[in-house]
């Protein structure tokens, strides 16, 4: 076997090529794919460009009608069918998934791999109820329906690689679409173990496809193909303009989940610890969570107490090897994004800003735990997303001034408030411009509810019937009596 076909990782052969048409198709060029825990090849990936793009396509648009005519019942119990391959795997996609891009493993155990698995069976269920009631117009029937559109382009992020890619998956293949998967190159490997899952549950050939790549070599191929019905993007904003521009060609339907630089809204009437708990919490995933609440607002009369408690409990936190359970925090993806970070947080220090925890990096991948203070509210580091384990603390004095500063960034992805007032969550949450507020808690996350974000962290909403209105064109047809 050629090592530019597969690899084997912890044990477990993954293979590298792309999966198009229900075969196996190598590039004769391969990128590297290397571990953030300790910098290690992991393989040698198919390098696809334009051509690979235009065959998973035709193979997409090859297979579209008859998976469109399958019906509802026998889509969602082969959708059951890769939910029960994926169980099956777990563990094997939990430590595929850590050495890949050096998030916790036992997160990847208990979080994030059921939660792929629910990602099908949520979808699949949903399907056989999702219907409106028929009504009448002057005695004439209209009845709408749930078409399915076509091939999907489908482009994923490595924070979270087969969670977001079946967040997407799922409902595309559930609407009777035909899909290409194109993974990030940071994180490949388990959207390979998908295609054979997939395969193993029966889904017919080039109804699910995957192409790896680099995303400017082999992104616009997919994304400005005429023969593309739909394109579902998780990642960030700049490569989200350059999707949308080549999109437009061919006016695309585009649903566009973006970065964020979410608040957490602390007042002085918050339980202190439970407030203190959720600050700490948006260190998860090395702070590498487009949800994370990375600015801080604390009322000013508390401010002093709350950093105290802060800076105990982040001291207290393990940073090291993610395979390990006791590990809290896990190493930064790639050298590349480590740079960003450290470059973020030299220049917001330049600029006036005091590191009261952390504010350096740590050895090789990682990067030290932060909170910093004293920040501008227009500087780089409480505009821009720097998707590390890096925090600001700023202070408000009342409820219109930490309104101002929540809302005051071109994002608008998600809010956290801590407060021990249900009135005062309740007016505070009416103002903020965020897709979701959690109110005394964090990342509790409900398929059923819409998820995505305001201005520029996204277009459009994902989950329970709004998925499904992306990926279907919906049809009213009315008939005399
Ligand atoms: P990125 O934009 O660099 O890459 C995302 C994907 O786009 C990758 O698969 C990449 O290969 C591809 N890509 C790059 N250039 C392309 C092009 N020209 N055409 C087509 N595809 C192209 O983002 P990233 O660094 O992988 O991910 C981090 C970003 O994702 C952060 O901004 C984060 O907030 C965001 N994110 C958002 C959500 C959400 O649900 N809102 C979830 C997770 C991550």
């Amino acid at each position: 076997m050629s090592e530019h076909h597969h690899t084997t990782v912890a044990g477990v052969a993954v293979d590298t090529r792309h999966w198009i048409g229900g075969e196996r198709v190598a590039s004769t060029e391969t990128f590297t794919d290397i571990s953030p825990i300790d910098g290690s090849t992991l393989g040698k990936i198919s390098r696809g460009t334009a051509m690979e793009a235009a065959a998973a396509v035709a193979a997409a648009k090859a297979a579209f009608p008859g998976w469109a005519a399958t019906p509802r019942a026998e889509r969602a119990r082969i959708l059951h069918a890769i939910a029960d391959g994926v169980e099956k795997r777990l563990e094997e996609l939990a430590v595929v998934e850590t050495h890949d891009n050096g998030a916790l493993l036992r997160s990847h155990r208990r979080g994030v791999m059921p939660r792929v698995a629910h990602n099908f069976r949520f979808f699949a269920d949903r399907l056989l109820t999702l219907d409106h009631e028929d009504f009448t117009t002057r005695g004439h029937t209209n009845r709408v329906t749930w078409d399915p559109a076509g091939p999907c382009v489908l482009i994923t992020p490595w924070n979270a690689p087969l969670m977001l890619a079946t967040w997407k998956v799922a409902p595309a293949l559930a609407a009777g679409n035909t899909v290409i998967l194109k993974p990030a190159e940071w994180s490949p490997l388990t959207a390979s173990l998908l295609a054979d899952i997939a395969a193993g549950a029966g889904l017919p050939a080039g109804v699910l496809n995957v192409v790896q790549g680099l995303g400017p070599e082999i992104g616009d191929a997919l994304t400005a193909h005429p023969d593309v019905r739909r394109i579902s993007f998780t990642g960030s904003v700049p490569t989200a303009r350059h999707i949308a521009a080549s999109a437009a060609a061919n006016l695309t339907p585009l649903s566009l989940e973006l970065g964020g630089k979410s608040p957490l809204l602390v007042f002085a009437d918050a339980d202190l610890d439970l407030a203190v708990d959720l600050a700490v919490e948006q260190y998860d995933n090395a702070g590498q969570v487009c949800l994370a609440a990375t600015r801080i607002l604390v009322e000013e009369s508390i401010a002093a107490e709350f950093t105290r408690r802060f800076t105990d409990k982040a001291a207290r936190l393990r940073q090291g090897d993610p395979r390990d359970e006791a590990t809290d925090i896990g190493p930064n993806i790639h050298p590349r994004q480590l740079e960003k970070i450290d470059g973020f947080v030299r220049r917001a220090l330049a600029d006036g800003a005091r590191a009261v925890v952390g504010g350096h990096r740590g050895e090789g991948q990682y990067y030290a735990p932060t909170l910093l203070t004293d920040v501008r509210q227009d500087s780089e580091i409480v505009q821009e997303e720097v998707f590390g384990p890096v925090l600001t603390l700023q202070t408000f004095t009342d409820e219109d001034e930490a309104v101002r500063l929540a809302n005051d960034t071109r994002f608008g992805l998600a809010a956290t408030v801590a407060t021990g007032d249900p009135a005062r969550a309740e007016r505070i949450t009416a103002r903020l411009v965020a897709g979701t507020v959690w109110v005394n808690c964090f990342f509790v996350r409900d398929l059923r509810a819409p998820f995505g974000g305001s201005r520029h962290s996204g277009v459009g909403r994902e989950g329970d019937t709004w998925s499904f209105d992306f990926y279907c064109d919906l049809k009213n047809t009315v008939t005399a009596p």
